[in-house]
């Protein structure tokens, strides 16, 4: 039984393995006249160790049929996907905007609109473009998704007037149906915030149109070499007027299972329920899903809140620390280490996104001033720290005394200080001793 197993084992190691275990079955049968009892054991151990080896190979061939099947599926998703593509149009076509459109025309037929005229740029990417001052003709190209990629500051007034459009699209198809009305647009956000565009969509969107609220939180720096692994953060906001509360679904861990949500009442609604305006209305939020899962996204389904709470203590101290950094006018030179590079990185990064986006996340995020503060105190305390070191360190000449930089509260304590001794050194001399 040795041979076709030596045979097709690839690697040393199970050769050697083999031939260890060919030598002993040739002992085994030696000595079987001498001891049957033995040999039976020995016979059993050998077939045990081949069932092992051989559970291994077996995993393999199964691993191998699962991995095509895999490739299957995501073969036939892509054609499904590539079958009925998309019409995505695109709100605001600045740094982002253009970013995202570049990747959406691989799947679909891209229409861009800003204030900005990108129709150059948007030729060569082989994107539609309609100014954002006729809303009319963007939505007559007949969009299932509109995507909104317009600064954090200027979502509110562009959403507002969007409203009144969609609006008006949904009542004239109406009409031309003879009075049944038929769903609008997916209307999907990518601000970095998200609470905020949350509620300024439910409160201005007509009910016709599905809300999908995401982030990917990655842009044209850290995307610039594809998706794959970058994480891209989703709530499915509102299904054929259902309103969803993702909240609640991560609070209560049965219903985590994406099969299932509660809307903002409490009543469990089915992802697949009986209801074919709901089921269109879920097969095109996944298409659309499936774009950034087929460009290799790590795909986190979140609420809005969960993510505003995370990015609060992650995301705008990232873009402040840049910005400090960059207002130091770091440069590289040619000496640089490697965390230096790291620091030139996050300052060119984060100094490539506008100021609006900047400002964008100070203004909505409710921790931004806490944050600044802590790190006020946070830069006092660690230069506090260094001067306690300098204090006990008998070599070194005191900078403290000419060191502006060091706290004030930090600055009286040592005057204090100062003064005591000088004091001490007075009484002592007047009395004619050494302190
Ligand atoms: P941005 O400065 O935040 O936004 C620029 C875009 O907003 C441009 O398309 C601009 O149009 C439009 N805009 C600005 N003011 C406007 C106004 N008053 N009315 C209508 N449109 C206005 O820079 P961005 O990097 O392109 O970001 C766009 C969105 O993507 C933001 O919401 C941001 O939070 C989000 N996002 C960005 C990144 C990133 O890495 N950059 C990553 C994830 C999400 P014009 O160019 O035509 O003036």
């Amino acid at each position: 039984y040795t041979t076709p197993f030596a045979m097709s084992s690839p690697t040393n190691k199970r050769n050697t393995e083999t031939t260890r275990l060919s030598s002993k079955t040739k002992q085994t049968k030696l000595s079987s006249s001498s001891n049957a009892e033995d040999d039976t054991t020995s016979a059993g151990e050998n077939d045990q160790r081949m069932i092992e080896f051989g559970k291994l190979e077996a995993l393999k061939r199964r691993e191998a049929v699962l991995a095509r099947l895999l490739a299957d599926v995501r073969n036939e998703k892509l054609s499904a996907l590539r079958d009925r593509p998309l019409t995505i149009g695109v709100v605001g076509f600045g740094r982002f905007g253009q970013f995202i459109a570049k990747t959406f025309a691989k799947y679909g037929r891209v229409v861009a609109t800003s204030r900005s005229d990108y129709t150059a740029i948007a030729n060569k990417m082989n994107v539609t473009y309609v100014p954002l001052s006729d809303p009319e003709a963007f939505l007559a190209e007949k969009l299932d998704v509109i995507v909104l990629a317009v600064s954090i500051l200027s979502f509110d007034s562009t959403v507002r007037d969007f409203a009144k459009y969609l609006k008006a699209d949904s009542e004239r198809r109406a009409k031309d149906m003879g009075g049944i009305s038929l769903p609008g647009p997916l209307v999907v956000d990518v601000l970095s915030v998200k609470e905020h565009p949350r509620q300024v969509m439910l409160d201005l969107l007509p009910p016709d149109c599905d809300i999908l609220c995401t982030h990917p939180m990655f842009g044209p720096d850290s995307g610039a070499n594809g998706w794959h692994g970058l994480n891209f953060v989703y709530e499915r906001t509102r299904i054929d007027g259902v309103i969803l509360d993702p909240s609640a679904a991560e609070a209560d861990k049965d219903d985590s299972d994406r099969e299932s949500f509660r809307d903002s009442v409490g009543q469990v609604h089915y992802v697949h329920e009986n209801n074919d305006a709901h089921v269109e209305g879920m097969d095109r939020m996944e298409r659309f899903l499936s774009i950034w899962e087929e460009e290799g996204c790590n795909m986190v389904p979140m609420s809005c809140h969960a993510h505003d709470d995370y990015a609060a203590n992650s995301q705008f101290i990232t873009h402040l620390m840049g910005r400090i950094l960059g207002s130091q006018g770091l440069k590289p030179t040619p000496i640089d280490t490697k965390g230096f590079e790291s620091v030139l990185k996050l300052v060119g990064t984060t100094t490539a996104d506008s100021f609006d986006l900047f400002y964008g996340l100070y203004k909505y995020n409710q921790n931004s001033e806490n944050i600044i503060a802590k790190l006020r105190g946070a830069l006092d305390d660690v230069v506090d720290n260094l001067v306690e070191f300098e204090k006990k360190d008998k070599s070194a000449a005191p900078k403290w005394a000419k060191n502006m930089t060091i706290s004030s509260h930090k600055k009286e304590e040592l005057c204090i200080e100062e003064e005591k001794k000088e004091q001490d050194e007075k009484s002592f001399a007047h009395l004619g001793v050494q302190p």
